[in-house]
């Protein structure tokens, strides 16, 4: 697919903070592209480089081939939606979605038409007439999206327009968000810190840290295979483990010394290491399979011994805490199926857990700046999850 949207090279400084460094990024006609990072990462100044608020230090911006990156912002034909929708409070549904074609000075009769074509595809036929101090959030944000598309732009620029709605209304305007899509296949381009967001809407993502791209993939490019420490525990949650190769095996794979263990792990050797390096391994917390028994040997799967010191039963899935040794590993664990008789893994449980070598992934070890940025550490996640869940040490 033909890229529609370049950043090239794309840097913005504020005094002495680069707040976008050196970014190159293509989104293809049609997708919903996603980028996606902790506050302050960047994300939202490059969205408003594309919409011509800010101007770059240095790079260029092409749209369908178009240099745009000098043009003022009502030459682009890109439109932003807000998460303060910014709806005129005076003026009625109809009248906030109309407004830019009134400005624009499109004829009454088409204004017309357009405007009625807006409100059944978001669905706000019936509150034409309402002002947006009687609207809920979502409703209001549907009116920030109908008067957007109105103006079919090239791109429609999305920062963070979920953040102000509960959960619940969230999960349903992002399935709203994509049919809308769908309806009228303009290219998306979203901007948010949170990955669920991101991972349910995207086409493809953008992982941004610091002024800088770390990843670009699908959704499930960058889950299953994060190039990078920080983008695997930005997305989702994941176990590290540091050891050092100390010998080669079985060709792709190699076994490495972690000082907490008493025999070294087998690993998918995908970076070619060397006897003598240091390794750093990602785990997800759903590769680790979680017994009483000791699972039948397996010549490519770890095996760890272990004592459960957390529960957390979430409904879909449980989330345990095993300690094996110094480290704490988080597993989750899937409820297939539900077995009314069979007896809870439980706190203080000693438990066998276990992993397939091609299921941890090499990785360099993140920074201490990238520490602060990501989100809650294993400890704390465990808390924050504790208090939104339901029950305990249920099957
Ligand atoms: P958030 O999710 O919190 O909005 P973000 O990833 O969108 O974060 P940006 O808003 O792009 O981040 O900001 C990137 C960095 O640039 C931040 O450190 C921010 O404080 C700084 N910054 C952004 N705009 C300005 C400005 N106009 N003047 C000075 N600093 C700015």
């Amino acid at each position: 697919m033909a890229e529609f949207l370049e950043f090239r090279n794309i840097t913005k400084s504020f005094g002495s903070l680069r707040a976008v460094d050196g970014v190159s990024v293509s989104v293809r006609r049609g997708e919903i592209f996603s980028l996606l990072g902790p506050s302050g990462c960047g994300k939202t100044t490059l969205l408003r480089m594309l919409a011509g608020f800010e101007v770059p230090d240095e790079g260029r911006i092409l749209l369908d081939g178009v240099d745009i990156t000098d043009l003022p912002p009502h030459r682009r034909q890109v439109n932003t939606i807000f998460q303060n929708y910014a709806l005129f409070p005076h003026l009625s549904v109809r009248e906030n979605i109309a407004f830019g074609l009134r400005i624009a000075k499109v004829p009454r009769r088409e204004t017309d038409q357009r405007v009625e074509q807006m409100l059944e595809l978001v669905q706000m036929g019936d509150q034409a007439r309402k002002r947006p101090g009687e609207l809920s959030g979502g409703q209001k944000q549907r009116v920030a999206i109908a008067r957007a598309l109105i103006l079919r732009p090239q791109v429609l620029l999305l920062d963070e327009p979920l953040a102000a709605l509960d959960l619940k209304l969230r999960q349903r305007m992002l399935l709203e968000l994509d049919l809308i899509h769908d309806e009228v296949g303009i290219t998306f381009l979203y901007v948010t810190h949170d990955q669920g967001e991101a991972m349910s809407l995207s086409d493809r993502v953008a992982v941004m840290n610091r002024g800088k791209i770390e990843q670009i993939g699908t959704p499930a490019e960058v889950y299953e295979a994060p190039t990078s420490s920080f983008v695997a525990a930005f997305i989702g949650d994941t176990n590290f483990l540091e050891g050092r190769v100390a010998a080669l095996a079985d060709g792709d794979y190699c076994r490495v010394r972690m000082p907490e263990f008493a025999a070294p792990l087998l690993c998918f050797n995908d970076k070619r290491l060397s006897v003598g390096n240091p390794v750093y391994l990602s785990i997800r917390p759903e590769k680790f399979s979680i017994a009483r028994e000791q699972p039948p040997p397996d010549r490519l799967r770890n095996t760890l011994r272990g004592t459960v010191e957390d529960v957390v039963y979430l409904g879909n899935v449980t989330k345990y805490w095993v300690r094996v040794g110094e480290i704490r590993l988080s597993v989750s664990r899937q409820h297939n199926r539900f077995l009314l008789d069979e007896q809870p893994i439980s706190w203080e449980d000693e438990v066998w857990i276990s992993w397939h070598a091609d299921d941890g992934f090499m990785l360099e070890r993140y920074s201490e700046q990238d520490e602060d940025l990501l989100a809650t550490p294993p400890d704390g996640a465990f808390e924050a999850e504790e208090s939104a869940a339901t029950g305990e040490d249920q099957p």
